[in-house]
């Protein structure tokens, strides 16, 4: 174990999910020294790769999209953007499809819309409509409320939501329709169907998420990569932060922890219980990914395919993991974590063989639930910014927000990352 100080000027960083890890390299390309400590023995935290019968897999399906500036920039200061498999939106479920053809904004959509398949010509005219309201009010809401009640005010038909907006809600906030905030979700739509034709691109890893971030980060100069050290609680000291744990002293530290570990580690830091008692309001949603191992590879005729409406699964095909990998991705809280792990794989494979025709035979498979994926995305959720009211410690997640409701992202890769490369500027610039 080591005992003592770590350099003067090394600001600690503590957990190495992606909003820590977003941090450290803003930090430390910069000119900053960082001494990152991470519980685990592996990189990537809520995203990150998982060993299954000498195949390493994802511990949950993920999806990125064009508008993921941030995540792109870290991705290419690490080396592994070529990882990523860019693909224009095209979305697939049974008796639906909208895809966005290679015009330039706003035509993309309107051209997408016009041409989709499973929606009448008023349903195309609803849809449309409704994103030009959102643009006409800056997609700003005077009130956050739940996503369903703002379509319903919007007068949405219910085949367009259970085709279009409720698995874009789900999708990204992870939270059903009923509950979901409806400013997060304006904000996804802004910056994803709203932004430039790009924005709209689906990005693809092709390989595990681990390797998409310590292939290049592990060795990543003026980072000391503490792996496997977990901090115990944080402790003031005259000068900084004592960490119990590694038995370390620090004069900045960011916290990138998930938020439900805030209120143990802040338990000796009595300004920061407003901070934990914040937290503590949270919810949590799961996500629930299936992996299918089958004898050999499945056709898919787009890599990600929608299993049915609303909050049924999605597929993704993942032979870049192994010839005949294929993840079945089942988000938020629902009927399907009830069903018995065995009746789930059945069903699932009723679906799959329903969208694909029949499958090869299966070699194994193997259920990974992630019981707190995401904090439930509700209206007005009290979520704390990156600066604490003590001088020299700072937050750095996905749950991070400022005062402006319309910068709120989901629990995303890419609110972590963002919320991580704020961080670093703050400390850069001497504030905090
Ligand atoms: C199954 C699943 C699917 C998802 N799908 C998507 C998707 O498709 N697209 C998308 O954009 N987002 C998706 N997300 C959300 C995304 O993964 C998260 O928002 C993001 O990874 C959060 O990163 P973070 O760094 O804020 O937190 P975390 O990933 O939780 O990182 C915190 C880190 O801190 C470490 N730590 C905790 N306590 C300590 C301690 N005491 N000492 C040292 N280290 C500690 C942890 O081990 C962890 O590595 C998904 C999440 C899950 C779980």
């Amino acid at each position: 174990m080591d005992q003592g100080v770590i350099p003067t000027g090394t600001v600690a960083v503590i957990g190495g999910g992606w909003a820590g890890i977003a941090c450290a390299v803003e930090l430390a390309d910069a000119g900053r020294p960082v001494t990152l400590f991470e519980a685990a023995k592996r990189l990537g935290g809520r995203a990150r790769g998982v060993d299954w019968n000498g195949i390493r897999i994802d511990n949950g399906q993920h999806l990125m999209i064009g508008a993921y500036g941030a995540t792109q920039a870290l991705l290419h200061r690490l080396g592994t953007t070529h990882l990523l498999e860019r693909r224009r939106l095209d979305f697939r479920l049974p008796g639906f499809r909208l895809a966005l053809p290679n015009l330039p904004a706003p035509l993309h959509l309107a051209g997408g819309l016009l041409l989709a398949r499973g929606l009448t010509l008023a349903q195309k005219w609803a849809a449309a409509r409704f994103m030009r309201t959102l643009k006409a009010r800056h997609f700003r809401l005077p009130e956050d409320i739940p996503a369903a009640d703002l379509l319903r005010q919007q007068q949405q038909p219910a085949p367009l939501i259970a085709r279009l907006w409720a698995p874009i809600c789900i999708a990204a906030l992870n939270t059903p329709l009923e509950t979901a905030s409806a400013q997060v979700f304006c904000n996804v739509l802004r910056d994803s169907l709203a932004g430039r034709r790009a924005d709209s691109d689906l990005l693809f890893n092709r390989c595990d998420l681990s390797t998409l971030l310590a292939g290049a980060s592990i060795k990543h100069p003026g980072i000391d990569f503490r792996l496997g050290e977990k901090i115990g609680r944080i402790e003031p000291r005259r000068n900084g932060f004592h960490l119990s744990g590694p038995q370390v002293e620090a004069g900045q530290v960011v916290l990138a922890v998930h938020p439900v570990r805030l209120p143990t580690l802040l338990a000796e830091l009595p300004e920061m219980a407003a901070v934990a008692d914040a937290v503590a309001t949270f919810t949590w949603q799961p996500i629930l990914t299936l992996w299918l191992h089958f004898v050999a590879p499945v056709v898919f005729p787009f890599p990600m395919l929608g299993l049915g409406e609303g909050q049924a699964p999605w597929a993704f095909e993942r032979n870049d993991l192994a010839p005949g990998l294929v993840a079945i991705v089942m988000s938020a809280e629902g009927p399907h974590l009830r069903l018995p792990a065995a009746q789930l794989r059945d069903v699932t494979l009723a679906l799959l063989a329903r969208a694909l025709g029949p499958l090869p035979a299966l070699l194994d498979w193997k259920t990974i639930t992630e019981k707190r994926a995401t904090w439930s995305c509700v209206p007005g959720l009290p979520r704390p910014g990156n600066v604490t009211p003590m001088p020299g410690l700072f937050l750095a997640g996905d749950y991070t927000a400022d005062f402006d409701t319309t910068n709120g992202y989901p629990a995303t890769l890419e609110g972590a990352v963002r919320s991580g490369v704020k961080c670093a500027h703050l400390i850069l610039s001497g504030q905090g």
